[in-house]
Formats: structure tokens, sequence, C-alpha cells
């Protein structure tokens, strides 16, 4: 029997897991809040482990694709000192594979291919219909009702309330981004300073951190342990507080501020590291909406894996709860060590002895 199945956001978990189950020829309904794939700008560059993301890609059929547009240079990674000293320059050798850069809007392109996103649908809640089932409400006050609606719908996931009564806590870390753009042609010292991928400089409590993306674009974030802020100012104000913060930084440094566009203020939250729920018939969660952690490099990684996990152990069954039962158990397991490993890093990362967090990079990086 076909099961009527849909996935509520096309990020990342939400995209693999439709992308598997196209594969395998079976139709998933995507409903997306945006209102088209460009309808904001898609974000930074992401790694993509070999384990995780770049599994997933392979359960989806493309690798191939990947490994053509991917940068492996961007594995690169340099730490300076808050004076600009050098401390760390780590070159990736010619054959490393193991966590290639990607722009998520290329990432979100080649997941899209062929599949058809109701573009333009934001949900406003999931209930389960008590037989099984559950019934997806959308914001022009349609309602559908599927066998299995999964919530892909990242941090602030309206699919949730199905199923857990938990919210993201503040982490009493706040990350503020900006970018800068043609870096080679208009900001070439930065260019230089930046490499072919990440640049970091931690200080008491707060650091800073620059990632080449593709044509010239560079992501600049700063973050800092504060209390939770929810008027920042405008894109200005931030800029001159973030400028007022990192005072008495390398000149050079202080640049990525000086030169960055918009800045926009992003407090970062999480789930529990062990967040788990008591398993409702006819809805899960994957990705973010179900483990959201601190961004240091596995989110995007594991809610492709959840989504090509659980894609597949649908195609593999007469008994779509029994899927269901089983993935979630393994989803848990494998963020709960994903979690406490990004939230012991957040605090190396974000510590008043910025030596912690050199020594991170020692350890996971090591020649
Ligand atoms: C600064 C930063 C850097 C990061 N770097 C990395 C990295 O290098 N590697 C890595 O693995 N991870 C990284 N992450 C984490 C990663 O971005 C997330 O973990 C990942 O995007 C989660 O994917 P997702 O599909 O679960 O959710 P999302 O990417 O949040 O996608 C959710 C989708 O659902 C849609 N949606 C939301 N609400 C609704 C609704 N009500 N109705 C319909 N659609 C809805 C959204 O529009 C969106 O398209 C980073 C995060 C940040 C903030």
């Amino acid at each position: 029997m076909r099961h009527r199945i849909a996935v509520i956001g096309g990020g990342p978990g939400g995209l693999t897991f439709a992308r598997v189950l196209h594969r395998h020829g079976r139709h998933v309904t995507i409903f997306e809040r945006d209102a088209g794939p460009d309808a904001r700008p898609p974000g930074g560059t992401l790694d993509l482990h070999k384990g995780l993301g770049q599994f997933a890609l392979d359960r989806a059929g493309l690798l191939p694709e990947f490994r053509a547009i991917s940068r492996p240079e961007g594995q690169a990674m340099r730490i300076l000192d808050t004076d600009g000293t050098v401390l760390r320059d780590w070159h990736p050798a010619d054959d490393e594979r193991a966590n290639p850069e990607i722009d998520r809007g290329q990432l979100r392109d080649l997941l899209l291919g062929d599949l058809d996103v109701h573009w333009g649908r934001p949900v406003t809640r999931v209930t389960p219909t008590g037989q099984g089932g559950a019934r997806v409400h959308v914001a022009d006050g349609s309602a559908e009702v599927f066998d299995l609606v999964v919530g892909a719908d990242g941090a602030w996931s309206r699919t949730r309330t199905a199923v857990s009564p938990v919210a993201p806590q503040y982490t009493g870390v706040t990350n503020v981004e900006t970018s800068l753009d043609d870096v080679d042609t208009r900001h070439p010292e930065l260019a230089r300073l930046i490499g072919d991928g990440s640049l970091a400089a931690y200080g008491i409590n707060r650091g800073l951190v620059a990632q080449r993306n593709s044509g010239g674009h560079v992501k600049v974030y700063a973050h800092f342990r504060a209390p939770l802020d929810e008027s920042p100012g405008d894109s200005e104000e931030i800029r001159s507080s973030m400028l007022a913060l990192f005072d008495g930084w390398s000149d050079r440094l202080l640049d990525l501020l000086r030169h960055g566009g918009t800045f926009t203020h992003r407090p970062l939250y999480v789930l529990p590291v062990e967040h788990t729920w008591a398993h409702v018939p006819g809805v899960t969660l994957l990705g973010d909406a179900a483990h959201l952690m601190p961004p240091l490099g596995a989110g995007a990684n594991l809610a492709m894996m959840d989504g090509a996990e659980l894609a597949e152990s649908i195609v593999g069954t007469a008994d779509l709860d029994d899927a269901v039962r089983a993935f979630e158990e393994r989803m848990w397991a494998r963020a709960a060590r994903w979690a406490g490993i990004t939230a012991a890093g957040l605090d190396r990362l974000v510590n008043p002895d910025p030596a912690a967090a050199v020594a991170l990079f020692d350890e996971v990086q090591p020649s």
C-alpha cells in the first residue's frame, strides 16, 4: 500500500527526505513557508561530513553532483590571536574529502531537482487524527489529512507541539552575522587573510569567524556571551556595538566588521541534549525541529542523515508506524551524542580562557 506522506519544511532535512523517497518512486507533499527558493538569502557555507551529509546525498543519488560543485579547499582553517598573530594554519591534503564545503543555496538547488514543492504554504499546526494519521493546517485555512506528517520545519517548528511540549532555550551566546562581497577585488588583504577556507580568532568569552563561500562572498560571524537582547537596534547600531565589543583587537580583524554589509543579530537557542517524546502515530520530527543544537557544523548533516534514514526505512517496510518508531530511536541516540559534543564545543569556543578554543581546534584537526 502507498501511504500519503507530507513533510513540513524544505530545508536540508525535509528536501533530503523527499528526494530519497522520490528516488524510490514515492510521492511526498512538501509544504514550505517561503514563497519560492530565492525568497530570502540562503545563508552561509556548510561542511558536509563523509559519514553524515555526504552519506545522505549518496542515498539520494546525488554524491557525484556534490563532488563536482563542493569545495574541498574550503576545509582550510586559520586561527589568529586577537592581535593578529597566526596561531594555527591548517590546509587540507589534495585528496582530503572528509568535510568539503558547499554554499547552502547550491545544496538546496541540488536537493530540489524536480521535486514539486508547495511554496508559500506556511503550516500553522499539525494535529494527530487519533486513527494513525495527522492533519496539516495551512495558514490559508485549508487542511489535509496524511498517513504520516514529518516536521522538518526547523528551530521554531509548528509541528513539534503535536509530539512534544518542549521549546528551545537561549544558550547565553549570541551570534551576529554580516558578509562581504567580491572580497578578492574589493578587499584583497582580507581575502589573503581568510585564505581558501575559514579564519577564527578567540578572545575572552567572544570570537570572530570569517568563512569563504563561493564567488568571493565571505560570511562573518561574531559570537559572544551576553544576556538575551531582544532589541539590539538596526544594522548600523549592531555594527557599532560589535566594534565596541571587539575594541582593542587587531585592525585587520576589525576590518571584517568595518567592511561588513548588513548586520543581523541571532541569539543561539537549543533544545535539551536528550530531547525525546512519547511516540505519536502519524507525526514525527527530524532535523532542527527534533534536535536544535549549537551551530558547530553538525545540524544540517544530521538533518540530512535523518531525512535519508527515515525515507529508506519507509521504503523498506510494510508497517509505516513501526518504521517511524525505529527511526525515532536511532535519531534520538545519534542526536543526543552530537548535542552533547556541540554544547561542550560551544562552551570551549566562547570561554573565559581563549586557549580552550585553540585546544579544541587541535583535538579535531590534529595535523
Ligand atoms: C550560522 C550557522 C552556521 C551553521 N553551519 C553549519 C555547518 O557548517 N554544518 C552543519 O551541518 N550545520 C550548520 N548549521 C546548522 C544548520 O543550518 C541547521 O542545523 C540546518 O539548517 C537544519 O536543517 P533543517 O532542514 O532541520 O531545518 P531548516 O534549515 O531550518 O529548514 C526548515 C525549513 O522549514 C521551513 N519552515 C519553517 N516553518 C515552517 C512552517 N510553519 N510551514 C512551512 N515551512 C516552514 C523554513 O522556511 C525552512 O525552509 C549552521 C547554523 C547556523 C545558524
